[in-house]
């Protein structure tokens, strides 16, 4: 978990602000070219505000470096290693992954860095209240409430008191925050958020144990209705109750649509600028289109029940069944 003193947590938004308040903010402090570092790595399996903020920064003239993943979804760490030089300002590596789960090797990125000098910034979103970290040697970090049970509003970015600078911030106005992100605080949110976080601690090793249980039925009640799938992701190196699966021939807008609002699920796509793209996630770990839109994932929460995985494995395979017709 993160142990922080108060004067390294910046209130935000959510993830999404506390994401560009590290990218955007950091490099803010420069420009590549009065600086001896001139370039920026992230992963390719970044959440989009990280990557949104990446080609921005692209866009004022830093070198953009993108570490590829391996099928898993695990960082390639030998190809981020020799991205990772000299040159290098910051480096951007969630601790895992929304969209299949996946867990990033933290102690060996970070490890890169320190040899190089980089900063280090890690999207800790997914991970905070579900899996235990660290952050002691992180310089920058973004939290999100609405992801560890907390109202939907708010976040944090960690800033280490050891980080060699502190961010500039990306909005002006009055001192909150040690002006780093002016504003009125939303006093009731950022409540909420600390007592989500509290209340995490002494439920989250329970919370995992079940949900993977729960995982397991699932895919067992898939399996046992002869639905076809294969899983995207690493097999255990994932979120306690991510689940992300590939489903042969089935369309996963479709599938979505016929299962109506009894089972949620999410498709393996985003729409960007009116258009249906297929996930940089799934495309990053080497899915082709086709492959990418027949995927679907949802996440176990702690209030499903050993009967609502009964349910969605039925529904699914119902409905596999009609589509695959
Ligand atoms: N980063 C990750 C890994 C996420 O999963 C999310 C939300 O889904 C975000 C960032 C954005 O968080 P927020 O909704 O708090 O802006």
């Amino acid at each position: 978990m993160v142990c922080a003193a108060p004067s390294e947590v910046i209130f935000t938004s959510g993830a999404t602000e506390a994401n560009n308040l590290a990218l955007l903010g950091v490099p803010g402090l420069l420009e590549p070219n009065d600086s001896t570092r001139s370039n920026i790595v992230v992963s390719a399996i970044e959440h989009k505000s990280v990557l949104a903020a990446a080609a921005e920064l692209g866009r004022r003239g830093w070198e953009i470096r993108t570490a590829p993943v391996n099928r898993d979804g695990i960082i390639d760490i030998d190809v981020f290693a020799s991205m990772v030089d000299e040159k290098t300002l910051l480096a951007s590596v969630m601790a895992a992954n929304n969209e299949i789960g996946t867990i990033q090797p933290l102690s060996d990125v970070i490890s890169i860095c320190r040899d190089t000098g980089a900063m280090i910034h890690v999207d800790a979103a997914q991970a905070v209240g579900k899996i235990p970290i660290s952050l002691a040697d992180v310089d920058f970090a973004s939290l999100s409430s609405h992801k560890m049970y907390g109202p939907v509003g708010v976040g944090a970015l960690f800033v280490s008191s050891a980080a060699p600078v502190r961010p500039r911030p990306l909005f002006f106005g009055g001192g909150q925050e040690g002006g780093l992100r002016p504003g009125t605080l939303p006093v009731p949110l950022i409540v909420g958020f600390g007592a989500a976080a509290a209340s995490r601690t002494p439920v989250m090793d329970e919370d995992a144990l079940k949900s993977e249980k729960l995982r397991k039925h699932f895919l067992e009640n898939l399996e046992r209705r002869q639905v076809r799938f294969s899983l995207n992701g690493h097999k255990t190196e994932r979120l306690p109750g991510s689940i992300n699966i590939r489903i042969p021939d089935v369309n996963a807008v479709e599938l979505i649509m016929r299962l109506g609002d009894r089972v949620l699920i999410a498709d393996g796509s985003a729409c960007s600028s009116g258009n249906i793209e297929p996930s940089h996630v799934l495309i990053a770990i080497g899915l082709n289109t086709k492959e990418a839109s027949s995927s679907v994932r949802m996440f176990i929460s702690r209030f499903n029940t050993t009967e609502d995985m009964e349910v969605a494995a039925e529904r699914i395979a119902l409905a596999t069944g009609v589509i695959h017709q």
